[in-house]
């Protein structure tokens, strides 16, 4: 994995880290960060942010980062949102080692210490439904108001919080709650609930538990027990940090316990990001599922050809910040046509092909001409050259404007990788449509050749007809649209683009693609850069739109 780059300022959570260094409250290896996954939905871009700044700062200290899964939700969570989870955490470059943890594995702990918690009195069983519950808690301008049930003896918790645990009562009949401070200007330290029934079965615990920590209580404990130093978390959290405090400090861990930060969430542009909200366009079928190529989803881009490379460059360059904001999505798109700009090979494809018959070329005749790779990094393929071919229907045009240097009647291009040709005559059909078009082609100037140094002003790309391979094409836009300042309405669904797939089923390829698998990516030349799909077999090529070529953000930034 690439170094840091160190002409980056450091973040804050960096700047943290260096202080407790200094400070000699932690040698370098005892920096321990964790990245917490829920295991109901697959990861998306934001969790790569959250990826990389957790990794990260492992790598970048010499400590370490655990992989968790938060499991506390049985009925959200599933063992394949766990397998996903694992799959693109390392394809994003990044590992935990041994260290992969669950929640549940500590559900025994957990109980431990919430039965401590009751006899510190620091904890009590409520039979307050949710309803009244949420009516007890107040609001940001009025006090909440005690339970009737918040003064039970330390006994009788222990005892209902006992049969809670053995299956004793129904859902929602009791919970079990800290004993905080119901006038607390934080809401969250009205008296939170810790633990609730829910007779369910858990992905991995099966039914051995029907009580189930709440996110709150399993958290920081969690860390607790992983010895996690810096809990990193996104900024809906902070509200939370004093139940954080307040549960560890309760519990009697000392100074060295976790501490929790709180950094912007990512945000992206014609994006939504939250998996409730993804989910609703899987379950929808709006997308064919968590990997459809338009999905912000991490395998929905690794599919569409994104690299590993490009999102951990854009998590970089994005930062880390203590305010919410919103991120252009072009900005992600440059990041990915920087990497294929530098690493993509070329070919020759063209996606609406019109018919070109060389006049004066040898009717049997095939030649193999030498064309280069990539511009920089070199590397050669022989593409086939013959008396039919075919070029981009919208690279000829009969009647052009003036600056048009394509083909037009009586105009001259250059074939890339091949010769000058000249447009003679043009072919239509009974409907006026241009369906061929007759050239001839100047021998002597061949791309390389002993007189090559003619100069006309437009190169095209072209594909040999005998030898063109037919390809699917799959071109996207955005998912949904936007308000003018790039943010999807809340009503999502209702703001779904009609144009985000459009598929082309006789694309032309040459030959030299032939047998490339899943996850190959090309610079289509003068089209866009192009990735091979899972759904490729060896007689039929599927190629996903990875970005254009135009880069609207590189552009703005200068
Ligand atoms: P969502 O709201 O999309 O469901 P979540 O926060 O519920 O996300 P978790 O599985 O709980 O998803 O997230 C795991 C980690 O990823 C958390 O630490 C969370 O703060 C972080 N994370 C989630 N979304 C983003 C985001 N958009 N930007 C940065 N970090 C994020
Ligand atoms: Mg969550």
């Amino acid at each position: 994995m690439a170094e840091k780059n160190t002409a980056m300022a450091a973040n804050f959570v960096e700047n943290i880290i260096d202080g407790d260094l200094k400070s000699g409250k932690y040698v370098p290896e005892e920096i321990h960060t964790r990245f917490p996954p829920e295991p109901n939905g697959y990861l998306h871009i934001g969790h790569a942010k959250s990826i990389c700044l957790n990794f990260g700062l492992a790598q970048r200290f010499g400590g370490k980062c655990n992989l968790r899964f938060d499991d506390t939700n049985p009925t959200k969570e599933d063992t394949e949102y766990v397998d996903s989870i694992q799959e693109d955490v390392k394809w994003l470059g990044f590992t935990w080692d041994d260290r992969r943890f669950y929640a549940s594995d500590y559900f025994v702990k957990l109980y431990e210490y919430a039965v401590e918690l009751i006899k510190r009195g620091k904890a009590f069983v409520c039979d307050l439904s949710a309803e009244e519950i949420r009516a007890y808690r107040g609001t940001l301008t009025e006090p909440g108001k005690e339970s009737p049930y918040r003064n039970r003896s330390v006994e009788e918790n222990l005892d209902l919080f006992a049969r809670m645990k053995a299956g004793e009562f129904p859902d929602g009949s009791h919970v079990l709650r800290a004993k905080i401070d119901m006038a607390s200007p934080n809401i969250t330290m009205r008296d939170p609930v810790l633990y609730r029934i829910a007779h369910a079965t858990h992905h991995r615990t099966g039914e051995t538990w029907c009580i189930y920590p709440m996110y709150d209580f399993a958290h920081p404990l969690s860390d607790a027990i992983e010895d996690i130093t810096h809990s990193v978390c996104t900024l809906e959290f902070e509200d939370h940090r004093p139940l954080y405090d307040w549960l560890l400090e309760s519990l009697g861990f000392d100074a060295k316990r976790p501490h929790q930060y709180e950094f912007a969430r990512l945000n992206l542009t014609n994006t939504v990001m939250s998996k409730r909200k993804l989910r609703q366009l899987v379950e929808g079928g709006y997308v064919s599922g968590w990997d459809d190529p338009r999905m912000p989803t991490i395998s929905g881009l690794r599919r569409r050809g994104y690299t590993a490379a490009a999102i951990r460059d854009f998590c970089e360059r994005i930062g880390v910040a203590k305010s919410n904001s919103l991120v252009d999505v072009a900005m992600l798109e440059h990041c990915v046509r920087e990497d294929l700009n530098e690493n993509a090979d070329r070919v020759m494809a063209v996606l609406d092909p019109l018919k070109v018959v060389i006049a004066n070329y040898p009717e049997d005749k095939i030649e193999y001409l030498v064309a280069e790779n990539h511009p920089t990094r070199g590397g050669h393929r022989y593409v086939p050259f013959s008396r039919e071919l075919f070029i981009e229907r919208e690279d000829f045009m009969e009647e052009p404007p003036k600056k048009f240097f394509r083909l037009k009647p009586g105009g001259e291009v250059r074939l890339k990788h091949a010769y000058i040709i000249k447009c003679e005559e043009v072919v239509k059909d009974d409907a006026g449509n241009v369906v061929e078009l007759r050239c001839t082609y100047d021998p002597d100037s061949k791309s390389g050749g002993a007189a090559a140094g003619r100069k006309v002003k437009g190169t095209l790309h072209w594909v040999e007809a005998k030898n063109a391979i037919t390809a699917e094409v799959r071109l996207y836009d955005y998912l949904l649209t936007t308000d003018e300042n790039g943010n999807v309405p809340d009503d999502f669904l209702a703001h779904l683009n009609p144009n985000s797939l459009r598929v082309l089923k006789d694309v032309l390829i040459e030959p030299s693609v032939r047998y490339t698998a899943e996850g190959t990516r090309y610079q289509f030349l003068r089209k866009g850069y192009f990735c091979v799909d899972k759904d490729t077999t060896p007689d039929h090529l599927v190629f996903n739109e990875v970005v254009g070529l135009k880069d609207t953000w590189g552009k703005v930034k200068g």
